[in-house]
């Protein structure tokens, strides 16, 4: 009799446990990763603090990936990120082929007509920079016809150096793909100067002590916002709301205080 008892419990046992694995799945809230959608994000990683590649994992990091991974478990979605250059991240988000870029993106409005940005995040500008010990050039006004200018492709810096070269005040806007060969090449003598954004000028110099310096005033205001396909609202709406909860909590200064001081 005793054993019989055992037996039917035990039985009773392993329906239950067989009936939680089954259901298991479902009843996970999304929050925990059940049915917690995937977005793929992109950025272009020679922007340090905001997108960079940790020397030592080798995986995408800085600031956006932070502040981004914190938002995603917040709402409940999962993300998987990916890299690429600047110029092919609105083309990929129009594509379909991402759904976020997270990338330092100043939320113009030029690009405002192609995309749609959260809550802008970090308020940026562009600036000079030539290398240490320079003083021919003290501003942008100091740059000549016989220069060359530097700035990153599809980037707002790339914009102003083609605008100068256009306009005749310099000799050539020299395009990179990555920040990290156009710092070397300032840094060699290749271009003059560079023309790229304050905060991640100043992380350059931090890296590299002594190799190049920031000239003249910051010349103009921009601010970096997380960036969807037009229209989609769903997404936008849960990027905002997650970046509104990170900064009630206290989860945005935590991300800031980490790579800025
Ligand atoms: N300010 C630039 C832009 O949004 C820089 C972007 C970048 O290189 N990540 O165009």
């Amino acid at each position: 009799m005793e054993k019989k008892k055992i037996v039917a419990i035990l039985l009773v046992l392993a329906m239950m446990l067989t009936f939680t694995a089954c259901t298991g799945g479902k009843e996970t809230p999304a929050a925990e990763g059940g049915d917690a959608p995937t977005y793929k994000v992109a950025m272009e990683p020679t922007f340090p603090p905001f997108d960079t590649i940790d020397e030592e994992t080798q995986e995408l990091a800085g600031f956006d990936v932070d502040l981004m991974n914190a938002i995603a478990e917040d709402q409940g979605f999962k993300l998987e990120w990916v890299n690429m250059g600047f110029d092919g991240l609105i083309p990929a988000l129009e594509a379909g082929n991402i759904d976020i870029i997270a990338s330092g993106m100043n939320a113009s409005e030029e690009r405002r007509e192609k995309v749609d940005f959260s809550t802008t995040y970090y308020d940026s500008g562009l600036v000079v920079a030539v290398k240490a010990g320079n003083t021919d050039i003290k501003s942008i006004d100091d740059l000549t016809p016989d220069m060359k200018v530097g700035g990153q492709i599809g980037t707002t810096g790339a914009d102003l150096a083609t605008e100068l070269f256009e306009t005749g005040k310099i000799g050539e806007a020299k395009i990179y793909n990555g920040l990290d060969v156009a710092i070397m090449d300032l840094q060699n003598g290749a271009i003059a100067a560079l023309i790229n954004d304050l905060p991640v000028t100043k992380s350059y110099m931090d890296s590299k002590p002594g190799a190049i310096e920031i000239v003249g005033d910051v010349l103009n205001a921009e601010a970096y916002g997380f960036a969807v396909k037009k229209g989609n609202t769903e997404l936008l709406d849960k990027i905002n709301a997650g970046m509104q909860n990170m900064i009630d909590n206290g989860t945005f200064d935590e991300i800031y205080k980490k790579w800025f001081e």
